[in-house]
């Protein structure tokens, strides 16, 4: 019998890892992949999306496509997990694992924000970047604000690309002069592990005069008042307000046990992404090994936990530890794309080496989206 491997969630954590077992075992194992979507979307393409970069159906990638030797894809929802059986229960029947690899990514709760629904918006869903696409154009100017709702959210430097590509519709439309562009960050400065990123990008705010608001999340809006109230108390005035809801752990996953409650990501060994539960491991936005939640550390801990299954079946040595290392591409607006490599696990702190805006680097980031699609949807 194969070995039978159940994958949930079918993102950036998950592909790459049926990607790997299907390119080293072929039909001589036996991989379920399933996910409640019909298509993959990058979480960059939300920000093409929102600001009329490229259509929708330019960016995404059906998973009908997506056709793998010995790996099946399941589109459904999942309803419950019982690590300790490594049983799931979809809305299309139940599924037995030797080893199950949850992947289910983090969810985002805009409901624990008071007011951001009737008085703002959320870009982080593609429901919600669409939306803003239809959205963006009619805002005339007034005091506009990237907010951030909860401590714990993906890609740190999507809210400060937001801020920049903000300021460039903004302008090509002839509104920036009339509109206030603020950032409500929770942190000291954009990216902490990386100060010389983060001072590129407050150079790059100071040139736009786009206001960083550090140390601060939204924890409401009065959408009668318009203003966004802070984490302190403190009311902006706000005429559009782009945010960043609160981010939770999937419930079907609190319900599993896997997780003790909505904000506690699923605790793994930082070497293996091993769970408490034997066969069982998390990899992704929805683990708690301390990277920060994008497609690259869900990339990089898919390749961990892959190599162990290999090593497991083969009985070959273990993987090398997992590093928590990888590269962020970050728009800056006026078609330019920097690039920082950080390193979360390999020393006694993170750390991040910064490369300058460049054309150089918005080829690279395309070629690095191209490249993964190319691999995970050929056949
Ligand atoms: C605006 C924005 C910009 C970003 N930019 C970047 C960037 O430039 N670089 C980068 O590396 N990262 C970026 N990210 C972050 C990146 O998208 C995520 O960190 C990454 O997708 C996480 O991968 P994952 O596999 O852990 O989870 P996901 O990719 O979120 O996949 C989880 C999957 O689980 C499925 N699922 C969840 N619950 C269920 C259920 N009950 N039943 C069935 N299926 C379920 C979902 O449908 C989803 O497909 C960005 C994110 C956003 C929002």
């Amino acid at each position: 019998m194969p070995t039978r491997v159940v994958v949930l969630g079918a993102g950036f954590g998950g592909l790459e890892l049926t990607t790997i077992l299907s390119e080293e075992f072929g039909k001589a194992i036996d991989v379920v992949l399933i996910d409640k979507g019909d298509a993959f979307i990058f979480g960059f393409s939300k920000l093409d999306v929102m600001f009329g970069r490229q259509p929708l159906a330019a960016v995404r990638h059906p998973y009908k496509d997506f056709l793998k030797p010995g790996v099946r894809f399941s589109q459904t929802t999942i309803r419950s997990i019982d690590p300790a059986t490594r049983r799931t229960v979809t809305d299309a029947g139940t599924f037995d694992a030797d080893i199950l690899v949850v992947a289910l990514g983090a969810d985002l709760d805009p409901a624990a924000t008071p007011g951001l629904m009737e008085g703002g918006h959320e870009f982080y869903s593609v429901a919600g970047a669409a939306a803003l696409r239809e959205k963006l154009p009619a805002f005339e100017g007034g005091p506009a604000i990237v907010g951030v709702c909860g401590k714990s959210f993906k890609c740190p430097p999507a809210p400060s690309e937001t801020a920049l590509l903000l300021h460039d519709f903004l302008t090509e439309r002839g509104r920036r002069e009339a509109s206030q562009i603020s950032l409500v960050m929770p942190f000291g400065t954009p990216i902490p592990p990386s100060p010389d990123t983060s001072q590129a990008i407050l150079k790059a705010f100071s040139e736009r005069g786009i206001t960083f608001v550090k140390d601060k999340l939204v924890k409401s809006l009065d959408p009668v008042r318009k203003v966004a109230v802070l984490d302190d108390g403190a009311e902006m005035p706000c005429a559009l307000f782009l945010g960043i809801p609160v981010h939770r752990v999937p419930q079907v996953v609190v319900d599993s046990g896997l997780a003790a409650h909505p904000y506690d990501w699923v605790p793994v060994n930082k070497q293996t992404l091993a769970t408490k539960f034997p066969g069982v491991y998390a990899v992704g936005d929805v683990n708690g090994v301390g990277t920060p939640k994008a497609g690259v550390f869900a990339e990089g801990s898919a390749k961990i936990v892959a190599a162990a299954i290999v090593a497991e079946i083969k009985s070959g040595a273990p993987p090398e530890p997992y590093k928590g290392q990888g590269s962020c591409y970050v728009e800056f607006g006026h078609n330019e794309v920097g690039r920082v490599d950080v390193d979360f696990l390999s020393g006694p702190k993170p750390t991040g080496t910064f490369q300058q805006p460049s054309a150089a680097l918005v080829a690279e980031k395309a070629q690095f989206g191209r490249s993964r699609i190319a691999r995970w949807f050929s056949r």
